[in-house]
């Protein structure tokens, strides 16, 4: 079993090397042959979490390498980890394409399969899903928090720069809406908006009835809601968003991962960066999810 497992693995570094730059329109399957054809499930019918089977491999194989590991680990560095890296030249994402989502936006190959699934399922049930926002690289989230902390962004209406001075309560403003960057699970491209990012379209209508089927039915394809109610199982990080979900067979390993190889003093590089060892942004805000997607 162990060797048929590295034999997989082998097989996916033999594949990415061997296939033709990925143009951003091919599907999964014929991106990624032998990912696919080695991806198993466990019978959706008992609601089990899809098996993990991707680059992000627990090596135990004492012949491995210095060198083979060293590429594995290298695909869960620091770097990705904290969104530095260009999801249009990484073999490992895949543009996304109509009509799932209507602008360009990349997306981990195994998370996207598994939402083509979903987006066909609610289909049949008339619901249509379409992703608002997904992989968002280390500078697109400086951009939205520089322009948030240095006042040229109103955050809840106001511009934070003359009004609030204090660096941790200026993060903390920041941080009901927008994630620091380096800290956001959009970084690794699991993660997804669905429909909107509005609180109140979830409410009634349409929103309601989506909201409905995400709860019942995401999780046979993978997904939770990481930003769950706040309440005794979640008392600090982001408010309920009811729009995001993770791709958990690939982001409970980075989750794990984040919480071994990074600290808050690891962010930085943007203005306002001091701000997060004063509010433990890994503790509160990465690590500060629903538990039941951990
Ligand atoms: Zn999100």
């Amino acid at each position: 079993m162990k060797y048929c497992k590295w034999l997989v693995v082998l097989l996916f570094f033999w594949s990415c090397d061997n296939q033709p730059q990925n143009d951003g329109t091919q599907t999964a399957s014929t991106a990624l042959p032998s990912i696919e054809e080695a991806t198993t499930t466990n019978d959706n019918s008992n609601n089990t979490k899809p098996v993990i089977n991707d680059s992000l491999i627990k090596f135990d194989n004492p012949n491995l390498s210095e060198e083979e590991k060293a590429r594995i680990m290298d695909k869960i560095s620091k770097k990705y980890l904290m969104g530095q890296f260009d999801p249009t030249k990484d073999e490992r994402f895949q543009k996304i394409p109509n009509p799932y989502a209507d602008k360009e936006m990349y997306m981990r190959k195994e998370a996207l399969a598994s939402f083509k699934k979903m987006h066909e399922a609610a289909k049949k049930d008339g619901i249509k899903f379409r992703i608002v926002s997904a992989t968002r690289p280390f500078n697109a989230q400086k951009a939205i928090w520089e322009a948030k902390w240095s006042g040229k962004r109103k955050v809840d209406g106001k511009l934070l720069s003359p009004t609030v001075k204090d660096p941790k309560a200026r993060a903390i403003k920041i941080l009901r809406w927008s994630s620091m960057p380096s800290t956001s699970r959009h970084h690794w491209g699991t993660d997804i908006d669905i429909n909107s990012v509005n609180p109140a379209y979830f409410e009634s209508g349409q929103g309601l009835k989506e909201y409905e089927w995400l709860t019942a039915h995401a999780s046979e394809y993978g997904f939770c809601q990481v930003y769950s109610p706040m309440g005794k199982d979640r008392p600090f990080g982001y408010q309920e968003e009811k729009w995001h979900w993770s791709y958990l067979p690939i982001s409970q390993e980075l989750t794990t991962e984040y919480a071994k190889q990074i600290t808050d003093q690891d962010i930085s590089g943007f203005l306002g960066s001091e701000s997060a060892p004063l509010i433990e942004v890994v503790k509160k805000y990465v690590l500060g999810i629903n538990p039941t997607c951990k």
